[in-house]
């Protein structure tokens, strides 16, 4: 377990260090803003769709490690995927860390699972959730910035 533990703490701190998708994306149909006040951590998320899918996702801002790395692992994760899929993978992780008694789909949350240790830690939930928010907005071509608070 610790072994394990170790290995998404690497992957957190890798993908914190030198994000998956960050930067500017010109094709975008879709954007958003996220604040989490508690933290400072600040998220634009674009995303382009492309049909009933989401064809890329990119994102800007700045943010502690747990933010910066869930940002970029959602932009992995929902490359290719339907916009309804996508917040099908936000309630799987949500429950997945706020419900204690939901059982975690491993097999849907893919890397995304690496990000459940902040479950015992509540103010980095929403370091954790807040781009998830955040592409919710966006799919919605929300207009209003999310904030965490
Ligand atoms: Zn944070």
């Amino acid at each position: 377990m610790t072994d394990l533990r170790e290995l998404y703490q690497e992957f957190i701190v890798e993908n914190a260090k030198s994000p998956k998708n960050f930067g500017p994306l010109p094709s975008a149909t879709h954007h958003a803003d996220g604040t989490n006040p508690l933290c400072g951590d600040k998220v634009t998320l674009h995303l382009e769709l492309d049909g009933d899918k989401i064809k890329d996702a990119r994102f800007e801002g700045c943010g502690c490690a747990i933010s910066t790395a869930s940002a970029s692992i959602l932009t992995e994760s929902v490359k290719g995927k339907t916009p309804c899929e996508a917040e099908t993978l936000f309630d799987e992780f949500q429950q997945s860390l706020t419900n204690d008694a939901h059982q975690p789909n491993l097999d849907l949350l893919g890397n995304i699972q690496v990000l459940l240790g902040v479950k015992e830690y509540p103010m980095r939930v929403k370091c954790a959730t807040l781009v998830w928010h955040t592409m919710r907005a966006a799919l919605k071509n929300s207009a209003a910035p999310v904030t965490t608070e």
